[in-house]
């Protein structure tokens, strides 16, 4: 085993960040001292199967990054997370935990959403994170599973070039699939056999939380775990296209106090005083002096029940008002004043789970299956790197148009002294163009 310092460095330099979604560079995670370290397996979105076909095809792997992280980080155990259900991937991983019991199983309900780090730290060891806080903050380092086996490949010197990809909605074939990073949106369409109706959009990440895509020609990024084609007339594509303005008009005259979204919200569940149904009552308050009800943006983890599954009936959005009250907020330099630390769950924690089927049925996904198979590794012809896609700075790019390049060279970097990130060349080939955004390289065969 490597060092501290050099396993920080490993992971740095192989250019690790959260794969689950938020591209939070890994190697601030490792620089920590703490008690237990857990692997987000629950894949949280409903559809996904990235993460379930990663822990049947690289176990092992994810166990050799889970014990890179206890030795760096000097925890004395492990747990992976992960949903009961998902027999394959328990029955894998089962056949290689070390013997020594240092890395447990703990198996999840199918509910959402279960990979919520704040949810997964208490359902894995009982602890709530404080408002406000971070896993650090109860002695608890999470990562996602497929960073854990990036993590395992990172110490020996292999960065991140390419990552699993579930292909689901609207496809011809839908499947999941291996692809270099930066293969553009239109190149797995067609390795999805195409739409199989026309009126579709793209979606980057799961139905609840992903963003749509404007750009088919772009790439994607380390942390693209899914992209969904919906039809445009989805109840979730409305809502998510669904402009603020028109949102906070409705919700002056349609909101009923009905207080569901709040009986329904997990951090609300979790003791937090997040009351998505008081913040509604906001909508016409300035923020000269804001509330509680308005700085309770900053607890809000955008998860989408109270807009995708409360509030299905009248169409509202708490979700959207708190991402607009956050952006406000931080605009003004306002920081978050709320740490309150609860001991306990709320009553009736259980009982308010919200079911995957449930979601699935209220959202219209039902029908798109839940577990996908894998099918290939796919081969890019060419990639679009994507620069910005991570927590930080973004990265500067270190090469220019005409380079030759082999796989794994070193593209770009966020400079050292920021949080950021370093890009590889996913594929061999010849830098074709440079944005500001992304790198694109044209493959040498
Ligand atoms: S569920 Fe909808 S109508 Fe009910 S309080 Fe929340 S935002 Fe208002
Ligand atoms: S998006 Fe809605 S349900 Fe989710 S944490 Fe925020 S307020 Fe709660």
């Amino acid at each position: 085993m490597l060092s501290k310092d050099k396993t920080i460095q490993a992971i740095r330099n192989a250019g690790i960040v959260g794969a689950g979604g938020g591209g939070f560079p890994t190697y601030v995670k490792l620089q920590s001292e703490v008690d237990t370290v857990v692997a987000n397996g629950s894949e949280c979105e409903p559809i996904l199967s990235s993460d379930r076909t990663m822990m049947v095809k690289n176990a092992k792997a994810l166990i050799d990054g889970m014990q890179v992280v206890i030795n760096a980080t000097g925890a004395k155990h492990g747990i992976i997370g992960i949903k009961g259900h998902y027999h394959d991937a328990v029955d894998a991983l089962k056949k290689v935990l070390p013997k020594d019991g240092s890395i447990k199983l703990h198996l999840l309900e199918n509910y959402y959403p279960a990979g919520d780090e704040f949810l997964l730290v208490y359902e894995t060891t009982g602890k709530i994170i404080p408002e406000g806080g971070i896993p650090l903050n109860v002695g608890v380092v999470v990562s996602n599973v497929i960073t854990f086996m990036q993590i395992a490949d990172g110490v020996h010197g292999k960065p991140v070039t390419e990552r699993a990809v579930t292909l689901a909605g609207e496809f011809n074939k839908p499947q999941v699939v291996t692809a270099p990073i930066g293969t553009t949106y239109n190149d797995l369409i067609k390795v999805a056999g195409g739409f199989a109706r026309e009126d579709v959009i793209l979606i980057d990440g799961g139905p609840m939380m992903g963003k749509i895509v404007d750009d088919w020609n772009a790439g994607i990024a380390k942390t693209t775990s899914g992209i969904l084609a919906l039809p445009k007339d989805n109840f979730i594509v409305r809502m998510k296209q669904k402009p603020l303005a028109q949102m906070v008009r409705q919700s002056k005259s349609a909101c009923c106090q009905c207080f569901r979204c709040s009986d329904l919200c997990p951090r609300n569940l979790l003791g937090h005083e997040l009351y998505p149904h008081a913040t509604m009552r906001t909508i016409d308050y300035n923020l000269t002096n804001p509330t509680k009800h308005i700085t309770s943006a900053f607890l809000c983890s955008q998860c989408g029940v109270c807009e995708l599954v409360a509030c299905d009936f009248m169409m509202l959005s708490p979700r959207k008002i708190y991402a607009a009250y956050r952006q406000e907020l931080v605009k003004k330099g306002v920081r978050n004043p709320h740490n309150k630390k609860p001991v306990k769950v709320r009553e009736g924690f259980e009982m308010r789970k919200l079911a995957i089927p449930t979601l699935m049925k209220k959202t219209g996904l039902t029908g798109y299956g839940e577990k996908l198979e894998y099918t290939q590794d796919v081969a890019s012809k060419i990639v679009r790197i994507p620069l910005n896609k991570h927590a930080g700075a973004p990265a500067l790019p270190i090469v220019m148009v005409g380079d030759k390049l082999r796989k794994c060279d070193v593209i770009a970097a966020s400079p050292e002294d920021k949080l950021g990130t370093v890009y590889h060349a996913s594929i061999a080939g010849t830098v074709s163009a440079i944005t500001q955004d992304f790198i694109e390289i044209t493959g040498s065969r």
